[in-house]
């Protein structure tokens, strides 16, 4: 059932661009609750038991555009769902409307996490850029002082995840 999910290639800066639209157009802000974008997208969102999880952290089943699940585990502290939240709908905007607004023919795609696939990475880096816009995220880090505590909590995102972005934004080495 594990099918391979293909990669939309757009490179890392655009996908970055990308998803920072795709947040301003759903009207997300920094530290906004994911929950009703993602109802406007028309998704539901399923927490898991561990004995249900197909995968360690997260998964998507799409059936259509404004349909789709997402399933999260529901051990997982709430900063990492958002994360998951947001690296699933960038299956969703990278791996399945983009292939089919490009015209392929997609039934329904099911994604999980496969460790080092590259369209792992491109739904990393959606997500990234959906939660911790560049221009905000460049002005916050001044103002905090490069504090990763406060940016965190800031972007209600994981002390990790800002010490990535910070790094991809090279404002730390
Ligand atoms: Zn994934």
């Amino acid at each position: 059932m594990s099918e391979d999910i293909r990669p939309c290639k757009l490179g890392k800066d655009k996908i970055f661009e990308f998803s920072e639209i795709v947040a301003r157009d759903l009207g997300y802000k920094p530290g906004d609750s994911l929950a009703p974008i993602v109802e406007k997208l028309g998704g539901k969102i399923h927490y898991q038991s561990l004995l249900e999880m197909d995968s360690a952290s997260g998964s998507i089943s799409i059936s259509d555009i404004g349909n789709f699940e997402i399933n999260l585990a529901d051990h997982t502290s709430e900063s990492r769902d958002r994360f998951t939240i947001c690296h699933e709908l960038g299956h969703y905007f990278l791996h399945y409307i983009f292939h089919k607004s490009n015209g392929d023919e997609i039934g329904s795609l099911k994604a999980m996490r496969y460790g080092d696939s590259f369209a792992e990475y491109e739904a990393n880096w959606f997500a990234a850029g959906f939660l911790m816009p560049k221009e905000e995220f460049t002005s916050s880090y001044v103002k905090f002082a490069g504090d990763l505590y406060s940016l965190a909590s800031h972007f209600f995102v994981s002390v990790q995840a800002a010490e990535v972005r910070a790094k991809s934004l090279n404002l730390l080495n």
